[in-house]
């Protein structure tokens, strides 16, 4: 007989992903088979994203070329929870859709696929290993500590569609993480939605950690990380207070030297407009404290311009920040509003032109400070994880890149024989706008 398959297509930012791979595993211990494409499969699960208006067009597009390849579909993801008129939105646009779920919800995803696609007899489980199965690259992968978020920021709805901060307990986690290096991997990306706030929901509850009693706090979370010797980089920290704890591990090697802390603007104004959180701290302050404590400090960041209400001196305000914090990666979004978000009803909401001719100002200064922070790089040497092995050279990235999201450095190898997964001795000699390119040393 046959063995029952499914195809899986997964959008979205790395949260969703990790959702998608307890789903997959899950699928893989019960003895389905995955197939990477349409015709392969008896039936496809899309996982999507509801975020923003353009990732949910991307989600009803994929939808809809999963029912004309396939014919037989289960969505699952933030797009599954948004509404239309009190309708669901997937089911009103593809009413042939199979089901439709939201978000973190792997076990009624997986009760729609046993409804229409009955299990197979006889699961190979040992053929699952102990972290399950990964859809990132072998060396590096997403670690989820926690799930949802306790904020109401004014342009967000996640907290509507994933509900308040729900921390993994400490123990569990670690067991997770020391798999994951147990199977080769190299790179550990933590993530959640807020994830200086982990264990806030468990009041700091402790766990067991390999026989240790240890607090579920992002502090002692990273000191536990840090005992694993690969890298491990943090990311959507917000500057509370004790984010100040874990710089001098940074300064001690001992975690990556890296801060993904979405500011989202600098005017104390529009921040309590946008009700972020840690809004009240003196940003460009924390930020020399950080670097005096480790010089080395990549911070990446996200920012919106064009706000409701934002005036020109307060994005003034927000461009003098960017000189002077110097920060070496940001992202800039013009704003856009998302529907159900409280932001919607702000006074003051901007012309698009304003906003997109706000987000390219931004983008104009940033530009140049990114370049010269990587500039100055040319003639170091750096660690490099080797993402990508081709016939003339390889493709990886420093401390201070994230997968995906950040830049690369181009190494030429010569005759030596690199391997994915290797982490390597690069000779700095370039750099262009956003990347490196380099030698092995
Ligand atoms: S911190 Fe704000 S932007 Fe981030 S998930 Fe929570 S509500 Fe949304």
């Amino acid at each position: 007989m046959k063995t029952p398959t499914v195809g899986f297509v997964s959008l979205g930012c790395p949260k969703a992903l990790v959702d998608s791979e307890r789903i997959v595993t899950q699928l893989r211990a019960e003895g389905y088979a995955m197939s990477g494409s349409y015709e392969g499969a008896d039936l496809v699960v899309v996982n999507t994203c509801g975020f923003i208006d353009a990732a949910v067009q991307e989600s009803l597009e994929a939808i809809g070329e999963a029912l004309a390849e396939n014919g037989r579909v289960i969505v699952t993801g933030c797009l599954g929870a948004r509404t239309d008129h009190g309708e669901n939105l997937v089911a009103k646009v593809h009413p042939k859709v199979l089901a439709v779920t939201g978000p973190h919800a792997a076990d009624e995803v997986l009760a729609h696929v046993h409804a229409h696609l009955p299990k197979p007899h006889d699961p190979f489980m040992d053929l699952v290993p102990p972290a399950g199965i990964k859809l990132t690259p072998r060396h590096y992968a997403y670690l989820k500590i926690a799930e949802g978020c306790n904020h109401r920021c004014t342009f967000c709805i996640i907290p509507s569609m994933r509900g308040d901060l729900v921390s993994r307990p400490i123990g569990q986690v670690m067991r997770e993480a020391e798999n994951l290096v147990k199977q080769g991997v190299r790179e550990i990306l933590v993530i959640s939605q807020d994830t200086s706030a982990y264990g806030v929901d468990v009041r700091y509850k402790l766990d067991f950690v390999g026989g240790r009693a240890v607090k579920t706090k992002m502090t002692e979370l990273v000191s536990e990380l840090a005992k694993l010797g690969v890298w491990v980089r943090l990311h959507y920290v917000y500057p509370y207070p004790h984010v100040d704890e874990v710089i001098p591990l940074m300064a001690e090697g001992r975690v990556l030297p890296y801060l993904d802390v979405p500011f989202q603007h600098s005017h104390p104004r529009v921040l309590k407009a946008m009700k972020r959180p840690a809004s009240g701290e003196r940003n460009v302050e924390r930020i020399r404290a950080w670097r005096a404590v480790c010089p080395e400090l990549t911070i990446r960041s996200t920012f919106i311009a064009g706000f409701p209400g934002e005036t020109e001196a307060e994005f003034e305000h927000l461009l003098d920040f960017l000189r002077e914090a110097q920060l070496d990666r940001v992202g800039c979004f013009a704003y856009s509003p998302v529907d159900g978000a409280a932001a919607n009803e702000l006074p003051g909401q901007l012309p698009d032109e304003v906003r997109e001719e706000r987000r390219a100002r931004f983008m104009q200064v940033q530009e140049e400070i990114s370049a010269q922070r990587l500039a100055r790089k040319v003639g170091t040497r750096q660690w490099v994880l080797i993402d990508e092995v081709g016939p003339k050279g390889a493709v990886g990235r420093t401390a201070a890149d994230a997968p995906e999201i950040d830049g690369v450095v181009n190494v030429r190898t010569g005759r030596r024989r690199i391997g994915v997964g290797d982490l390597v001795d690069v000779k700095i000699t370039a750099a262009a706008e956003h990347d490196l390119q380099g030698t092995l040393a």
